[in-house]
Protein backbone atom coordinates (compact mmCIF):
# COMPACT_ATOMS: atom_id res chain seq x y z
CA UNK A 1 0.00 0.00 0.00
CA UNK A 2 1.43 3.44 -1.26
CA UNK A 3 0.86 6.62 0.01
CA UNK A 4 -1.71 7.20 -2.88
CA UNK A 5 -2.83 3.40 -2.92
CA UNK A 6 -6.24 3.74 -5.07
CA UNK A 7 -6.02 7.52 -5.76
CA UNK A 8 -6.89 8.28 -9.31
CA UNK A 9 -4.23 10.90 -11.19
CA UNK A 10 -4.36 11.87 -14.23
CA UNK A 11 -1.19 13.61 -16.19
CA UNK A 12 -1.22 15.92 -19.19
CA UNK A 13 2.14 15.24 -21.07
CA UNK A 14 3.55 11.66 -19.07
CA UNK A 15 5.34 10.39 -21.67
CA UNK A 16 8.53 11.78 -21.54
CA UNK A 17 11.10 14.05 -19.10
CA UNK A 18 9.47 15.38 -15.76
CA UNK A 19 6.13 13.84 -17.24
CA UNK A 20 7.14 10.62 -17.11
CA UNK A 21 9.26 10.85 -13.82
CA UNK A 22 5.86 12.02 -12.10
CA UNK A 23 4.06 8.93 -13.71
CA UNK A 24 6.79 6.42 -12.38
CA UNK A 25 6.23 8.27 -9.11
CA UNK A 26 2.44 8.06 -8.52
CA UNK A 27 2.37 4.54 -9.74
CA UNK A 28 5.40 3.08 -7.41
CA UNK A 29 2.92 4.49 -4.56
CA UNK A 30 0.15 3.26 -5.33
CA UNK A 31 -1.82 5.32 -7.35
CA UNK A 32 -4.09 4.38 -10.70
CA UNK A 33 -2.54 6.87 -13.80
CA UNK A 34 -3.65 7.88 -16.65
CA UNK A 35 -1.34 10.15 -18.85
CA UNK A 36 -1.49 11.99 -22.30
CA UNK A 37 0.99 12.28 -25.01
CA UNK A 38 0.84 13.98 -28.38
CA UNK A 39 4.24 13.12 -30.53
CA UNK A 40 5.81 10.34 -28.39
CA UNK A 41 3.53 7.48 -29.16
CA UNK A 42 6.07 4.81 -28.59
CA UNK A 43 7.60 6.17 -25.47
CA UNK A 44 4.28 6.84 -24.37
CA UNK A 45 3.32 3.36 -24.85
CA UNK A 46 6.39 1.98 -23.90
CA UNK A 47 6.09 3.90 -20.56
CA UNK A 48 2.10 2.48 -20.18
CA UNK A 49 3.36 -0.72 -20.50
CA UNK A 50 6.35 -0.69 -17.95
CA UNK A 51 4.37 0.77 -15.41
CA UNK A 52 0.81 -0.34 -15.69
CA UNK A 53 -0.38 3.22 -16.32
CA UNK A 54 -2.90 4.13 -19.30
CA UNK A 55 -1.09 5.72 -21.95
CA UNK A 56 -4.24 8.26 -24.51
CA UNK A 57 -3.30 10.44 -27.04
CA UNK A 58 -4.56 13.86 -26.04
CA UNK A 59 -2.90 17.31 -27.87
CA UNK A 60 -2.63 19.84 -25.64
CA UNK A 61 -2.63 22.48 -27.79
CA UNK A 62 -6.33 21.42 -28.44
CA UNK A 63 -8.21 23.32 -25.68
CA UNK A 64 -11.52 21.29 -26.91
CA UNK A 65 -9.93 17.54 -26.41
CA UNK A 66 -8.24 18.64 -22.99
CA UNK A 67 -11.45 19.51 -21.67
CA UNK A 68 -12.70 16.53 -23.05
CA UNK A 69 -10.25 14.19 -21.65
CA UNK A 70 -10.13 15.84 -18.31
CA UNK A 71 -14.22 15.42 -18.46
CA UNK A 72 -14.01 11.78 -18.96
CA UNK A 73 -11.21 11.54 -16.22
CA UNK A 74 -13.96 11.28 -14.01
CA UNK A 75 -13.63 12.62 -10.02
CA UNK A 76 -9.68 12.59 -9.91
CA UNK A 77 -7.88 12.90 -6.95
CA UNK A 78 -4.98 14.26 -8.33
CA UNK A 79 -4.52 16.78 -11.62
CA UNK A 80 -0.43 17.03 -13.10
CA UNK A 81 -0.14 19.57 -15.83
CA UNK A 82 3.15 19.38 -17.44
CA UNK A 83 2.88 19.36 -21.23
CA UNK A 84 5.13 22.43 -21.81
CA UNK A 85 7.27 23.84 -24.78
CA UNK A 86 9.78 26.28 -25.47
CA UNK A 87 10.34 28.59 -28.47
CA UNK A 88 13.62 29.92 -28.49
CA UNK A 89 15.12 32.62 -30.75
CA UNK A 90 14.58 36.31 -31.83
CA UNK A 91 11.68 37.41 -30.92
CA UNK A 92 11.32 39.63 -33.94
CA UNK A 93 11.82 36.25 -36.63
CA UNK A 94 9.60 34.23 -34.82
CA UNK A 95 6.61 32.68 -36.25
CA UNK A 96 3.08 34.21 -34.71
CA UNK A 97 1.00 30.96 -35.64
CA UNK A 98 4.13 28.58 -33.46
CA UNK A 99 3.89 31.50 -30.59
CA UNK A 100 -0.04 31.24 -30.39
CA UNK A 101 0.58 27.57 -29.93
CA UNK A 102 2.84 27.95 -27.62
CA UNK A 103 0.47 29.97 -25.26
CA UNK A 104 -2.41 26.97 -26.19
CA UNK A 105 -0.06 24.13 -24.50
CA UNK A 106 1.65 26.46 -22.17
CA UNK A 107 -1.20 28.77 -20.40
CA UNK A 108 -4.85 28.05 -21.86
CA UNK A 109 -4.31 23.92 -21.33
CA UNK A 110 -3.30 24.54 -17.89
CA UNK A 111 -6.35 26.99 -17.05
CA UNK A 112 -9.26 24.73 -18.97
CA UNK A 113 -7.73 21.52 -17.81
CA UNK A 114 -7.51 22.39 -13.90
CA UNK A 115 -11.34 24.47 -14.52
CA UNK A 116 -12.90 21.34 -15.45
CA UNK A 117 -10.91 18.88 -13.25
CA UNK A 118 -12.50 21.48 -10.10
CA UNK A 119 -16.15 20.26 -11.24
CA UNK A 120 -15.97 16.75 -10.42
CA UNK A 121 -12.63 16.85 -7.63
CA UNK A 122 -13.44 15.82 -4.05
CA UNK A 123 -12.48 17.44 -1.23
CA UNK A 124 -9.04 17.26 -0.78
CA UNK A 125 -8.40 17.48 -4.49
CA UNK A 126 -5.14 18.60 -5.68
CA UNK A 127 -3.76 20.63 -8.80
CA UNK A 128 -0.15 20.58 -9.67
CA UNK A 129 0.96 22.69 -12.54
CA UNK A 130 4.81 22.72 -13.64
CA UNK A 131 6.31 26.15 -14.41
CA UNK A 132 9.29 27.25 -14.28
CA UNK A 133 11.69 29.15 -13.04
CA UNK A 134 11.91 31.94 -16.09
CA UNK A 135 8.17 32.70 -14.17
CA UNK A 136 10.24 34.34 -12.21
CA UNK A 137 14.01 35.18 -13.53
CA UNK A 138 14.71 35.27 -17.29
CA UNK A 139 18.40 36.14 -17.57
CA UNK A 140 19.05 35.46 -21.03
CA UNK A 141 17.40 36.54 -24.57
CA UNK A 142 15.30 34.65 -26.90
CA UNK A 143 12.86 33.08 -24.41
CA UNK A 144 9.98 35.66 -23.88
CA UNK A 145 7.06 33.93 -24.91
CA UNK A 146 8.03 31.28 -22.57
CA UNK A 147 8.76 33.27 -19.44
CA UNK A 148 5.49 34.82 -20.52
CA UNK A 149 3.73 31.37 -20.03
CA UNK A 150 5.42 30.48 -17.34
CA UNK A 151 4.52 33.40 -15.32
CA UNK A 152 1.18 33.51 -16.29
CA UNK A 153 1.08 30.33 -14.32
CA UNK A 154 1.49 31.87 -10.91
CA UNK A 155 -1.49 34.17 -11.32
CA UNK A 156 -3.66 31.49 -12.24
CA UNK A 157 -2.64 29.63 -9.59
CA UNK A 158 -3.60 32.90 -7.00
CA UNK A 159 -6.68 32.82 -8.54
CA UNK A 160 -7.67 29.57 -8.73
CA UNK A 161 -6.57 29.26 -5.22
CA UNK A 162 -9.31 31.33 -4.14
CA UNK A 163 -11.90 29.76 -6.44
CA UNK A 164 -11.59 26.53 -4.97
CA UNK A 165 -9.90 26.76 -1.42
CA UNK A 166 -13.32 26.60 -0.11
CA UNK A 167 -13.70 23.11 -1.29
CA UNK A 168 -10.74 22.09 0.41
CA UNK A 169 -8.81 21.62 -3.29
CA UNK A 170 -5.74 22.96 -3.66
CA UNK A 171 -3.38 24.32 -6.75
CA UNK A 172 0.41 24.58 -6.92
CA UNK A 173 2.88 26.00 -9.28
CA UNK A 174 6.46 23.57 -9.20
CA UNK A 175 9.34 25.82 -10.89
CA UNK A 176 12.02 23.81 -12.28
CA UNK A 177 15.08 24.84 -13.06
CA UNK A 178 17.54 22.82 -15.42
CA UNK A 179 16.35 19.22 -15.39
CA UNK A 180 17.99 17.08 -17.73
CA UNK A 181 15.36 16.11 -19.76
CA UNK A 182 15.25 15.87 -23.87
CA UNK A 183 14.18 19.75 -23.59
CA UNK A 184 17.61 20.71 -21.80
CA UNK A 185 20.07 17.54 -21.83
CA UNK A 186 22.58 17.65 -18.97
CA UNK A 187 25.44 17.81 -21.68
CA UNK A 188 24.00 19.98 -24.10
CA UNK A 189 25.25 23.33 -24.84
CA UNK A 190 23.45 25.37 -22.72
CA UNK A 191 24.73 23.55 -19.82
CA UNK A 192 27.90 26.10 -18.80
CA UNK A 193 25.76 28.69 -19.56
CA UNK A 194 23.03 27.71 -16.75
CA UNK A 195 25.53 26.29 -14.28
CA UNK A 196 26.51 29.58 -14.09
CA UNK A 197 23.59 30.66 -12.91
CA UNK A 198 23.33 28.33 -10.39
CA UNK A 199 24.26 27.76 -6.79
CA UNK A 200 24.20 23.78 -7.57
CA UNK A 201 26.13 23.29 -10.63
CA UNK A 202 24.52 20.98 -12.20
CA UNK A 203 21.08 20.00 -13.92
CA UNK A 204 18.31 18.33 -11.56
CA UNK A 205 17.30 14.87 -11.90
CA UNK A 206 13.30 14.68 -13.01
CA UNK A 207 12.62 12.50 -10.23
CA UNK A 208 13.81 15.11 -7.95
CA UNK A 209 10.82 17.48 -9.61
CA UNK A 210 8.68 14.15 -9.39
CA UNK A 211 9.31 14.15 -5.27
CA UNK A 212 8.12 17.59 -4.54
CA UNK A 213 4.95 17.05 -6.74
CA UNK A 214 4.26 13.77 -4.95
CA UNK A 215 4.89 15.75 -1.50
CA UNK A 216 2.44 18.43 -2.57
CA UNK A 217 -0.14 15.95 -3.78
CA UNK A 218 -0.11 14.29 -0.54
CA UNK A 219 -1.65 14.45 3.33
CA UNK A 220 1.04 17.09 4.59
CA UNK A 221 0.31 19.73 1.85
CA UNK A 222 -3.39 19.92 2.78
CA UNK A 223 -2.37 23.86 3.47
CA UNK A 224 -0.56 24.99 0.79
CA UNK A 225 -2.20 26.56 -1.83
CA UNK A 226 -1.59 29.53 -4.26
CA UNK A 227 2.14 29.38 -3.99
CA UNK A 228 5.04 28.25 -6.30
CA UNK A 229 7.68 26.04 -5.52
CA UNK A 230 10.81 26.38 -7.03
CA UNK A 231 13.30 23.73 -7.42
CA UNK A 232 15.95 25.09 -9.39
CA UNK A 233 19.79 24.48 -7.99
CA UNK A 234 19.77 28.35 -7.01
CA UNK A 235 19.45 29.74 -10.68
CA UNK A 236 16.56 32.01 -9.14
CA UNK A 237 18.41 32.89 -5.84
P1 LIG B 1 10.30 17.28 -22.63
O1 LIG B 1 10.32 18.00 -23.93
O2 LIG B 1 11.41 16.34 -22.30
O3 LIG B 1 8.90 16.51 -22.48
C1 LIG B 1 7.72 17.24 -22.69
C2 LIG B 1 6.54 16.39 -22.34
O4 LIG B 1 5.36 17.20 -22.57
C3 LIG B 1 6.44 15.18 -23.20
O5 LIG B 1 5.87 14.11 -22.47
C4 LIG B 1 5.49 15.64 -24.31
O6 LIG B 1 4.74 14.60 -24.88
C5 LIG B 1 4.56 16.55 -23.55
N1 LIG B 1 3.95 17.50 -24.47
C6 LIG B 1 4.54 18.52 -25.12
N2 LIG B 1 3.67 19.11 -25.96
C7 LIG B 1 2.50 18.42 -25.81
C8 LIG B 1 1.22 18.54 -26.41
N3 LIG B 1 0.96 19.45 -27.34
N4 LIG B 1 0.25 17.69 -26.02
C9 LIG B 1 0.50 16.73 -25.09
N5 LIG B 1 1.69 16.56 -24.51
C10 LIG B 1 2.69 17.40 -24.87
O7 LIG B 1 10.17 18.41 -21.52
P2 LIG B 1 10.54 18.41 -19.95
O8 LIG B 1 10.25 17.11 -19.35
O9 LIG B 1 11.87 18.99 -19.80
O10 LIG B 1 9.50 19.52 -19.45
C11 LIG B 1 8.28 19.20 -18.82
C12 LIG B 1 7.71 20.46 -18.20
O11 LIG B 1 8.68 21.02 -17.31
C13 LIG B 1 7.38 21.57 -19.21
O12 LIG B 1 6.22 22.25 -18.81
C14 LIG B 1 8.60 22.47 -19.12
O13 LIG B 1 8.29 23.80 -19.51
C15 LIG B 1 8.91 22.36 -17.65
N6 LIG B 1 10.28 22.73 -17.31
C16 LIG B 1 11.35 22.00 -17.76
C17 LIG B 1 12.63 22.37 -17.42
C18 LIG B 1 13.84 21.63 -17.89
O14 LIG B 1 14.97 22.17 -17.72
N7 LIG B 1 13.73 20.43 -18.45
C19 LIG B 1 12.88 23.55 -16.59
C20 LIG B 1 11.69 24.24 -16.16
C21 LIG B 1 10.45 23.82 -16.52
P3 LIG B 1 4.90 14.15 -26.42
O15 LIG B 1 6.35 14.03 -26.72
O16 LIG B 1 4.15 12.86 -26.48
O17 LIG B 1 4.21 15.21 -27.23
Amino acid sequence: MGAFAGKSVLVLGGSRGIGAAIVRRFVADGAIVTFTYSGSRDAAHALAAETGSTAVETDSADRDAVIARVKDSGALDVLVVNAGIGIFGDALAQDSDAIDRLFRINIHAPYHASVEAARQMPHGGRIIVIGSVNGDRMPVPGMSSYALSKSALQGMARGLARDFGSRGITINVVQPGPIDTDANPADGPMKDLLHGFMAIKRHGRPEEVAGMVAWLAGPEAGFVTGAMHTIDGGFGA
